[in-house]
């Protein structure tokens, strides 16, 4: 079955998001533009997917616990788990190679931590868009390890991606599937990579481009585990 997905989306915690990406308006958003399956997916952490998973209880829309790592080649990285648990997990193994610099708020925004009503339960304190001590390939272990998935993020983007940085997708790396920005022509990419399988997610700041590329995934089964396997199988979408 096809799903609608939109596979790159930030939360306020992410301080570059704004502060009406909150658990309720994220999911309201992506069931109004008729979408299947989202992942939550901060810069190097997981800590409000869980209000978001909260929200969409009894909804027919999925969640994918999920993360924007940057490695310390300053490639970004989608990170997508079958569990919650999973992801933090994760987070625990990033937050010990994330260099401890404090955010500032007027200078890069707010990280704001949510409960599944939308109030303000917090601040992450520690900056969370700065390039972890782990290598490409070190990050691509310790997901594997928790059980997920690995997806190069916006390749068609000038920094912060894998073709950017490093000029080519390592061929013994098992990443299968890539993700292209909203701004990419998707048929030209789709062409130039033929041996992956391309994702077109909206990487949403803000609520008004969540569902806005309106992509679809084959999956065999409508679950977290149905996508992830997906992603994981190495044959064109
Ligand atoms: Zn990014
Ligand atoms: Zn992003």
């Amino acid at each position: 079955m096809k799903l609608t997905y939109d596979f790159h989306i930030h939360t306020a915690l992410s301080p570059c998001g704004e502060n009406s990406m909150t658990p309720n308006n994220i999911v309201n958003m992506a069931l109004l533009n008729g979408l299947d399956a989202i992942a939550i997916t901060d810069h190097n952490t997981c800590q409000n997917v869980e209000a978001v998973l909260q929200v969409a209880k009894g909804t027919e829309l999925i969640v994918i616990p999920g993360m924007e790592i940057e490695t310390k080649e300053e490639i970004h990285i989608l990170c997508l788990f079958e569990e919650l648990e999973a992801a933090y997990k994760m987070q625990e193994c990033i937050f010990q190679k994330l260099p401890d610099i404090r955010n500032k708020d007027k200078l890069f925004g707010e990280q704001l931590l949510f409960n599944s009503e939308d109030d303000i339960i917090g601040k992450e304190e520690r900056l969370l868009t700065q390039a972890t001590e782990l290598s490409l390939n070190e990050v691509i272990k310790l997901v594997q390890f928790h059980k997920g998935v690995c997806i190069p993020a916006h390749i068609d983007r000038p920094s912060y991606s894998i073709i950017s940085n490093l000029g080519m997708i390592p061929s013994n790396m098992n990443l299968p599937t890539l993700e292209i920005s909203r701004h990419a022509n998707y048929e030209t990419l789709a062409k130039q990579f033929s041996n992956y399988s391309i994702l077109q997610s909206s990487d949403s700041h803000e609520l008004g481009f969540i569902g806005i590329c309106n992509r679809q995934i084959e999956v065999a089964t409508k679950s977290v585990r149905g996508i992830i396997e997906r992603i994981n199988a190495n044959h064109p979408c």
